[in-house]
């Protein structure tokens, strides 16, 4: 972003210039053709106990590998999705997606897995030609046949703190059964006492805490500070805690030592496969006697 370029001028033309907005206009018009070409797929990373090694749940990762730019990230296309409002069409189409995947696995193997799925704060938009986001997930359960249970909604932090509306319909959504989840925790500036109006059963850990648990001088004691706070907070709240972004086993042990309950990173695997996603992990490390028992139930 803008900020964080805190380049000269030309820098802010070029990112807000009539070029940059060229630039979204055409991927624009490719995004419209992707969903029409089936360039898009998910990509599914488990959600990993932190005590047991079994994967709770999966998230569910948009991919774009358009013919003529070849992948794209969704830090790219997500925007211009949200920008053009494509993203009411696309967000569909991974609920539709994940949930079918989730209700097949579920169905073959009695796991009863969650698939987590991101949306956009536009998606809480209805419009004359798209029902609402609690109607086409109502729908969506109906037409699979699967309970609540398997699926849940990711929001962003700061999505729900610029957007009211989003609330009563995460509300409406968990009463249900769907689990709500609030991504990037920790980077939105919510208020306390909005917090408790939140519908949450899950708070994410932003991987910007995580990164730091492991580093030297301050930030490390720091970020263990930030983890322990927003634990306690998740049990208050009734609420899992997850650590996004693990990639190495010390962070995978700091986190279980500070009461996190699950974690998802690279430690466990790249986003891939569905099949792979839910493959159960090897816990590093031992368990330590007592640990289990250490752990203050939360609802799941
Ligand atoms: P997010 O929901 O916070 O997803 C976490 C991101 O971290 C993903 O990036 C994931 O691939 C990446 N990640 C997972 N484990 C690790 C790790 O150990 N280390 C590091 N460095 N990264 C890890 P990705 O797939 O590029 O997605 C970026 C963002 O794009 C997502 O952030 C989400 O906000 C958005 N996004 C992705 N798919 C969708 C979608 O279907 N709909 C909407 N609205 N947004 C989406
Ligand atoms: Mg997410
Ligand atoms: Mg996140
Ligand atoms: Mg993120």
């Amino acid at each position: 972003g803008a900020k964080a370029a805190g380049g000269g001028c030309h820098q802010w033309y070029e990112e807000h210039g009539a070029d940059r907005a060229r630039q979204r206009l055409t991927m624009a018009a490719d995004l419209r053709r992707a969903t029409e070409e089936g360039e898009l797929s998910l990509v599914y990373q488990g959600e990993v106990d932190l005590v047991t090694g079994r994967v709770e749940g999966v998230e569910a990762l948009m991919r774009w590998t358009s013919r003529t730019r070849g992948p794209v990230s969704p830090a790219e296309f997500i925007p211009v999705a949200e920008e053009t409002g494509l993203i009411g069409e696309l967000g569909a189409w991974a609920l539709d997606r994940a949930l079918g995947e989730v209700t097949a696995h579920n169905r073959v193997t009695g796991a009863g897995l969650r698939a987590w799925v991101n949306v956009s704060p536009r998606q809480f938009a209805a419009s004359k030609d798209r029902a609402d986001l609690v109607t086409l997930v109502v729908d969506l359960l109906a037409a699979y046949d699967a309970p609540a249970s398997w699926l849940g909604i990711e929001v962003t932090e700061s999505a729900l703190a610029d957007d009211a509306r989003a609330v009563p319909m995460l509300r409406a959504l968990r009463e249900l059964g769907v689990g709500v989840a609030i991504d990037d925790f920790g980077t939105g500036y919510s208020s306390l006492s909005r917090l408790h109006d939140y519908p949450v059963t899950l708070l994410k850990i932003d991987q910007s805490f995580v990164r730091e648990l492991g580093g030297h001088g301050a930030a490390g004691p720091r970020a263990a500070g930030v983890v322990e706070a927003v634990v306690a907070l998740g049990r208050s709240l009734g609420a899992d805690v997850i650590a996004e972004g693990v990639e190495d086993e010390q962070r995978y042990r700091a986190l279980r030592s500070l009461g996190c309950d699950l974690a998802q990173g690279y430690l466990f695997g790249r986003p891939g496969a569905f099949a792979d996603a839910v493959r159960p992990v090897e816990v590093p490390g031992p368990v330590l006697p007592g640990m289990v028992g250490a752990r203050l139930p939360g609802p799941r």
